[in-house]
């Protein structure tokens, strides 16, 4: 981030996640309603307290329909969608394997493989039934549960760039916790700089700056949310197949895109098919990009139409 004496950033933690604004005035009233406008939509999606509108959904599995209002509608039906594409592991009903492994919550361990195995029973993504005319959602067997972590921050940080755009803000950035959306450059700036974080590394400690305008930069890593045990590091992106963290090359990927809301679907998309596969994918989306940072320390990019990188740690190639 860009060391300007102009800039007026505003923090809070929502969504378990650390939240940052940044604008160019000095305008309290206009940061509170951005974070209740938060704080509103998370109380829509959320899986992580009693109730919401997706948490209606998960109680009434394997009895009912529940009636949703339309942006939560439209949100899952796009994270099934996501979830039925040939070879994703994306995976709208992850939940009971989400709830299993606990994983970046309290009393989080690894669970039995009796265990994994019952709960993977109950992540068909074909078993979520959605009616559109009605505005409905049914899981079809008790115990399932939707879960939109993968999606629901890139989407609401869709929702705030709206609002800062309809009350004329023309230079801000927002940052739900690591999926960063932008509305115009920085003064006197061609974009706004965005680091890319050094997993593992110290705190701040940066592998390179992305430079943005207008555009979403988000990142899903390994290094974010996880614990170790007996020297295995279990992280919180898991493979639908086996009910284990996702095992690949990638310590995290970071997707360039105009909506946030591709930008976290394609991230955790993208770090389900590896770079081969993931560059590939990417090859008739001229919109998103990738940057994708393996385990031995490479930086690859799957173009750079809508950004620049520049690397600062010499211990990452950059690999073209
Ligand atoms: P972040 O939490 O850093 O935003 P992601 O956007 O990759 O990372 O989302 C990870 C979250 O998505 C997990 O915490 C979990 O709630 C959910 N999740 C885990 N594995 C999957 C999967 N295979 N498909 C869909 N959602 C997943
Ligand atoms: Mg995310
Ligand atoms: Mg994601």
């Amino acid at each position: 981030m860009l060391n300007d004496a102009r800039v007026y950033a505003y923090s809070a933690v929502l969504m378990g996640s650390p939240i940052l604004l940044k604008l160019f005035d000095d305008n309290q009233t206009l940061a509170g309603q951005v974070f209740r406008l938060i704080k509103q939509q998370e109380n829509l999606f959320t899986v992580n307290r009693a109730a919401s509108e997706v948490m209606a959904i998960n109680h009434a599995a394997g009895q009912h329909p529940v009636v949703v209002s339309q942006p939560v509608f439209d949100l899952i039906a796009c994270a099934h969608a996501v979830s039925l594409l040939p070879g994703s592991l994306f995976n709208l009903a992850i939940g009971p394997l989400v709830k299993c492994w606990k994983i970046g919550f309290q009393g989080h361990s690894v669970p039995s493989d009796a265990a994994l195995q019952a709960r993977l029973a109950l992540t068909n993504p074909h078993e979520v039934i959605l009616d559109a005319d009605a505005r409905s959602v049914m899981l079809a067997r008790p115990g399932m549960e939707i879960d939109l972590g993968a999606i629901a921050k890139g989407y609401i940080a869709d929702v705030v760039q709206a609002f800062l755009r309809q009350q004329q803000v023309s230079r801000a950035l927002i940052n739900l916790g690591g999926n960063v959306q932008t509305v115009g450059a920085p003064p006197d700036e061609a974009g706004w700089a965005i680091g890319l974080k050094k997993p593992f590394g110290e705190e701040g400690a940066l592998i390179g700056v992305i430079e943005v305008c207008n555009r979403s930069v988000v990142t899903s890593g390994i290094y974010e949310r996880y614990f170790e045990q007996e020297g295995v590091l279990y992280h919180h992106i898991l493979d639908p197949r086996s009910g284990y963290p996702l095992d690949n090359a990638l310590l995290s990927v970071t997707v360039i895109a105009d909506r946030s809301l591709d930008g976290d679907i394609y991230t955790t998309l993208l770090y389900g098919l590896g770079v081969e596969k993931g560059i590939a994918c990417l090859a008739d989306k001229p919109g998103i990009e990738a940057i994708f940072v393996t385990r031995d320390r490479q930086v690859i990019c799957s173009s750079q139409r809508h950004f620049s990188f520049r690397l600062l740690d010499t211990d990452y190639r950059l690999v073209h």
